[in-house]
């Protein structure tokens, strides 16, 4: 996790923060409170009261009482006297209990297999479990996540504060599922189904968004940057200056569709030459297979260069430090991830691309599962 001043660490609350400040209302306000000193405690570990106070701006008082409540709730703790700090009355620690509360996660972005956890407030795994989806969807794949989720929830070894589901498609901030073609989902409230039916709090999320949120949160991403995601299918989540990017129809990160090859070959959804049909992990390995190592090598660097160009004007517009690549590394970690960052290069001012990373992700095949508890923690704790 990476560290952050107490500036950045305010502007990681996603969202709730910004709503805050634009109706002041006392609920919102205290609301907003709650999420600036539970992120500070989240990010920078166990502080006095005092220095909470300092950190985020708010007043002795404030933070008194909100540290109260926090105590009854639960949430925090007090962790003894801070050493050290020379004369005057010695200060009390204060850290939030981790351990005290559980997430429950899936993750739908295979459709052979979904997968989930119970992760602690931190992210670490408690359990985990895997089940085949045989070619399950629309509401009967609905009632299998719904069973997979309840058997996680059984298997919690602490009260769980809410649900998260990373999946395919464009799904919108209510967790609607607007179009999943290969799950046969249109128009779907899978969250509010699914929060009625488990009696908590669901929420679902694109799976490369949430990729972008776990990379973000717990993989040690910059405050812009781009997550591509390539598996069978490839998608892309962004978070620009500390906040995930919606877009006007949810959709924003759909670089998969993108046409890359005039007539090129047929995509899955239904055009031709998209991004995915030269870059999904099924293509690059149809395309080396029966190379010589050079061979294999060249192809995957003309793949490297087709996604520099895609990726060349998103970086200018949006001036991002980072671009991730998750997915299998013996694929994308080599000839093809230099061709792409040399292409960026040659295409972009240095101004945007000078200190540009485009590096592999992190968390590896646990992403999806790490980003949904990031959407729980944002939506319980204001947490990012
Ligand atoms: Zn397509």
């Amino acid at each position: 996790m990476s560290s952050t001043t107490s500036a950045g660490a305010s502007r990681r609350t996603l969202g709730s923060g910004l709503r805050a400040t634009a109706k002041v209302l006392p609920e919102h306000t205290r609301a907003h409170n709650r999420a600036l000193v539970l992120q500070h405690l989240f990010h920078e570990g166990p502080t006095s009261r005092a220095d909470l106070a300092r950190a985020t701006s708010l007043t002795r008082v404030t933070v008194s009482d909100l540290i109260n409540g926090l105590l009854a709730e639960g949430l925090v703790e007090e962790l003894g006297v801070q050493r050290g700090r020379g004369v005057g009355k010695p200060a009390i620690l204060v850290g939030m209990r981790t351990d005290a509360y559980q997430i429950v996660t899936v993750d739908l972005s295979d459709d052979t297999v979904m997968r989930g956890a119970v992760l602690t407030l931190t992210g670490e795994a408690v359990v985990r479990r895997s089940l085949s989806v045989h070619d399950r969807s629309g509401d009967e794949l609905v009632s299998l996540i719904e069973r997979f989720a309840r058997r996680l929830i059984a298997s919690a070894t602490q009260p769980v504060i809410g649900v998260g589901i990373g999946a395919p498609g464009v799904i919108d901030e209510s967790g609607r599922v607007h179009e999943a073609p290969n799950r046969k989902w249109t128009d779907l409230p899978l969250a509010s189904l699914l929060t009625d039916h488990l009696g908590l709090p669901v929420q679902v999320a694109n799976d490369a968004d949430v990729a972008a949120l776990g990379e973000y949160t717990f993989g040690g991403g910059g405050d812009s940057m781009l997550v591509v995601t390539v598996g069978q299918g490839v998608g892309a989540g962004l978070v620009v200056d500390g906040s995930r990017v919606w877009g006007a129809n949810s959709a924003a990160g759909e670089l998969g569709h993108v046409t890359v090859v005039d007539d090129g070959e047929l995509c899955a959804c239904g055009r031709r030459g998209c991004l995915e049909t030269v870059l999904s992990a099924p293509a690059l390995r149809r395309r080396i297979e029966g190379l010589d190592r050079d061979a294999a090598d060249a192809a995957l660097a003309h793949v490297g260069r087709i996604l520099g160009i895609t990726l060349a004007p998103v970086i200018s517009a949006l001036n991002l430090g980072e671009v991730l690549l998750s997915g299998p590394a013996d694929l994308l970690d080599g000839s093809l991830r230099d061709a792409a960052q040399t292409t960026v290069a040659e295409r972009t001012m240095p101004a945007v691309s000078a200190g540009l990373r485009l590096r592999m992700a992190t968390l590896d095949e646990d992403v999806v599962l790490a980003g949904a508890a990031v959407l729980v923690l944002g939506a319980q704790l204001g947490v990012s």
